[in-house]
């Protein structure tokens, strides 16, 4: 995987998880805090809630207070009027005062006046229900013939507010004449009315009760906020209110809308999106910017550097180093080591061509160069001269004052050809072991015998002695001379002009002889 590609799926990940870890922060964090607000919303509508059931309670606690202090019940539990049992007491009286069961204790907690009424039918219904609530209210009064008791208490199938009340004369003078018992069920009816005035989607449930005892007596015994709300699910509230005998009597159940959650999402929702869009934006900028500053500058050092090298091309430098930047300052330090093999591939080019011994150039370099002239007299017609040069009697010499000495005079005949053919074209080599060639571009044979003769008169001056030269007291050379044609082949040159040098070695060596294309053929 490239660089590019590499960078690119990196960007993607960190920047994608950057996104996708704020987002849902974010979102978490918002999401905590509208649930919040709606659930203490909620919570506060359930206590208002229950503050209504409290009130309902309340009411028939006066209801049932002004009924304990009322003079003709007072004097009816005197003297047992049957009319006022009949006119005041009935079922007419339930409906009046919206009550389901009423019941009238004498002192010896006998029922003197018990009925009970479907608030429905608007008439007397069965007894039978409210057993229980007798049952439990007897009790409660043979152990306190006074108690006054106002609360929830829930019968199978439905929940009600029962209230009881000695029966005092209203001044509160006399003794108790007896108890009065009312009891109002918490039917649609009320669930409705009290939905209406509060505007709150609500249900009310009867648990069942356990207890047949009551607790400590108190009224309307609960506190709306302790009265232990839970959350059932979300957009649901329950809590459970004491009754009368001290347990959960009544289920409150409570479904609030989740406006806020749901507006909050969707106002979440633009800023989240605006971060994604400037998350992609970040790292499509950031992208190019790498692209530009590294990748695409580091593609076309690589590229360059590939180009250089495939085609041994050292002198030449990558692009981009002109800035200050650590890519120009790579891009520098490449150049620096180019320079540097460039300079080393010269040396090496430059000694895989050179003779060691006499320093001018070795017979590779001069079959090479041979070539290069005789295709540039082809282009260009000039004649073009070749000298090849022999050690007179090396042999000799080297028996005579050693290998060693043999070598030195090589070296001086080298540095002879040198100072005799000076001009930037003229081309010596050491072509075999004492044989030298010249090639000198530009020069004809009159030129060429020149230089042969300055050869000559050169060695004679260094005067290097060699004892056994039977032609004389120095080391001399035979010189054989030719001019390439157009269009010659190497080898046919080479051999006039060895052909010469074969001439001057037969006329007595020590001489300068030279072979024309004519004369050869
Ligand atoms: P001629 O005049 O006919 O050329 O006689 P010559 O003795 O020069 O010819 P020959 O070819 O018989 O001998 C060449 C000698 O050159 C033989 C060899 O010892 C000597 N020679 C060749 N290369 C070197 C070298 O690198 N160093 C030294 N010292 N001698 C060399
Ligand atoms: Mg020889
Ligand atoms: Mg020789």
């Amino acid at each position: 995987m490239g660089l590019r590609a590499k960078i690119v799926l990196l960007f993607v990940i960190s920047f994608g998880l950057l996104a996708l870890v704020g987002g849902s922060f974010l979102q978490w964090r918002l999401h905590a805090d509208f649930d919040t607000i709606e659930t203490r919303n909620a919570t506060l509508s359930m206590q208002q809630l229950a503050r209504n059931i409290q009130s309902e309670i309340e009411h028939l606690d006066d209801l049932n207070t002004d009924w304990g202090h009322w003079d003709g019940l007072y004097n009816f539990m005197r003297h047992q009027d049957r009319s006022f049992a009949r006119n005041d007491l009935g079922v007419d009286a339930l409906i009046s005062a919206r009550l389901n069961l009423l019941t009238i204790f004498d002192r010896q907690l006998q029922p003197v006046a018990a009925h009970a009424l479907d608030t429905r039918s608007g008439t007397a219904s069965s007894l039978e229900p409210y057993a229980p609530v007798l049952a439990i209210v007897t009790e409660e009064l043979r152990r306190n013939a006074s108690s006054n008791r106002c609360g929830l208490f829930s019968i199978p199938a439905s929940a009600l507010i029962l209230c009881w009340q000695p029966i005092y004369r209203s001044d509160g003078t006399g003794d108790h004449a007896g108890s009065v018992l009312m009891a109002r069920l918490l039917d649609q009816r009320i669930t409705t009315r009290m939905q209406r005035q509060s505007e709150l989607d609500f249900s009310l449930q009867a648990l069942p009760l356990r207890a047949t005892v009551m607790a400590a007596p108190s009224k309307t015994d609960f506190h709306p906020r302790e009265i232990g709300i839970t959350a059932a699910r979300p957009g649901v509230l329950q809590a459970s209110l004491p009754g009368i005998t001290g347990e959960p009597t009544l289920g409150l159940s409570l479904r609030y809308a989740r406006d806020v959650s749901t507006q909050g999402q969707s106002v979440i929702g633009q800023p989240m999106a605006f971060l994604f869009v400037v998350v992609a934006l970040a790292a499509v900028v950031l992208l190019i910017g790498i692209s530009t500053m590294v990748t695409r500058r580091l593609h076309r050092i690589g590229t360059d550097l590939q180009q250089i090298s495939s085609h041994n091309r050292w002198s030449d430098t990558v692009r981009g180093a002109e800035g200050r930047d650590e890519l120009s300052l790579l891009a520098r330090n490449v150049n620096h080591v180019l320079g540097v093999i460039h300079r080393q591939v010269q040396q090496l080019e430059l000694l895989a061509q050179t003779d060691a011994l006499t320093g001018v150039a070795n017979r590779r370099a001069f079959d090479h160069r041979l070539r290069l002239d005789l295709a540039a007299i082809t282009r260009n017609d000039q004649p073009l001269s070749l000298l090849l040069l022999d050690v007179d009697y090396f042999k000799l010499y080297n028996d005579c004052h050693g290998h060693p000495a043999g070598d030195a005079v090589l070296a001086a005949i080298g540095a002879v050809l040198k100072e005799s053919a000076g001009r930037p074209t003229d081309f010596s080599a050491r072509i075999g072991g004492e044989e030298f060639a010249i090639l000198m571009p530009n020069t004809d044979v009159l030129g060429a015998q020149v230089i042969a003769e300055r050869i000559r008169a050169h060695l004679a001056m260094r005067a290097l002695a060699h004892d056994e030269s039977p032609i004389a007291e120095h080391v001399t050379v035979s010189i054989g001379v030719t001019v390439a044609r157009a269009g010659e082949t190497p080898a046919n040159v080479a051999s006039r002009a060895d052909q010469a040098l074969y001439q001057a070695k037969r006329d007595g060596r020590n001489c300068v002889r030279w072979s024309s294309p004519q004369m050869t053929g």
